[in-house]
């Protein structure tokens, strides 16, 4: 098959790159590498730089493809609050963009990188993709519009539409900025560097993280199973572990007897987070595979910035 992957160098594009063109696809990637890595690109992929906001280029790469992957994206919670505007532009405008252009080629399927973070605080877990969203950050607001537009202008034009909630992906290759970074390779940087873990609040929180190789397992599945069109489907892990408990598997992963801090001036964002997976099950055959444990050993052996010696 021939796919177009927005936001191709970043981590879940990247390795989703990577194994369709093992796979023997044709593969087309863009990004604008605002925060992307082209070299993290195997050779089979063929890369683009560019915005998912530049409608010529998009009429271009879409050309004779089947599907199309949309991963290009802001992708920091705490970032948003400072730049909603930004947010805005390039997570719901791009997708705009993007379903334009591909009302006007006559693409057939597209598959949208949602989030688990558009569901907010709920009571009652695991969550249900049914379950009414409570997004509270401007992240999660862009990630919903984005799904109501896919849909949307999926059903007007008869594009094919899938929306996948992932939950939180972690794995060798996650950016890791200075500013706001992901928690996962926050942790394990500190852990070796016998720096201090700083956890949010008291670190109750729970949240489902998820392999990459198992989210790139489900975005496999999205781009063929049959009978998809208009659903949003979570992709998790329907473990729920709290930060507290995230840190002492970090340090065991690690070997390390880094410090712990916990600050509770600093607020935890929601209190809990958790994959339902039956809707994953049964249409995409989806069943994560990689334990917490285990990919925090995964990561550290296959990510460079983490080795040791
Ligand atoms: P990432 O930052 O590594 O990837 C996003 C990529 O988009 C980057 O390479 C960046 O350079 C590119 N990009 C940003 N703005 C662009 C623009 N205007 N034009 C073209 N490219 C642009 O993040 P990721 O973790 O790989 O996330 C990929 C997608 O999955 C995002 O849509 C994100 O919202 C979604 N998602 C990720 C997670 C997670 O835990 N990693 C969870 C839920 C959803």
């Amino acid at each position: 098959m021939n796919f177009l992957i927005t936001g191709a160098a970043g981590f879940l594009g990247s390795s989703l790159a990577n194994q369709l063109a093992r796979e023997g696809h044709q593969v087309r990637g863009l990004d604008d590498l605002s925060t992307g890595d082209p070299q993290a690109l195997e050779p089979g992929v063929h890369f683009t730089r560019g915005d998912v906001n530049d409608r010529p280029k998009l009429w271009t790469l879409l050309q004779e493809v089947d599907c199309v992957y949309h991963l290009a994206a802001r992708v920091s919670v705490q970032e948003s609050l400072l730049y909603p505007r930004e947010y805005n532009a390039v997570n719901v405008g791009g997708t705009v963009s993007l379903m334009e252009a591909m009302r006007d080629v006559g693409v057939r399927r597209v598959v949208l990188a949602s989030s688990g973070a558009i569901y907010g605080d709920q009571e009652n877990q695991p969550l249900t993709e049914n379950i009414t969203p409570r997004p509270r950050s401007p992240y999660a607001v862009s990630k919903l519009a984005a799904e109501y537009y896919v849909r949307t202008i999926g059903t007007l034009w008869g594009i094919e539409t899938v929306c996948l909630r992932i939950f939180n992906a972690y794995g060798p290759g996650q950016h890791l900025p200075p500013s706001h970074p992901p928690v996962v390779p926050y942790f394990l940087r500190q852990a070796l560097r016998g720096g201090t873990l700083v956890v949010h609040s008291e670190g109750q929180q729970t949240r489902d993280y998820v392999y990459v190789e198992d989210v790139v397992a489900a975005m496999l599945a999205a781009a063929t199973a049959p009978n998809l069109n208009g659903l949003v489907i979570n992709v998790g892990s329907n473990t729920e572990t709290s930060v507290r408990a995230l840190v002492k598997l970090v340090l065991e992963a690690a070997g390390s007897q880094a410090n712990v801090v916990y600050n509770p001036q600093t607020e935890g964002g929601v209190a809990r987070m958790c994959a339902d997976l039956s809707l994953a099950g049964q249409k995409l055959n989806y069943k994560p595979f990689i334990s917490l444990a285990d990919g925090l050993h995964l990561t550290l052996a296959r990510d460079p910035r983490f080795k040791t010696t």
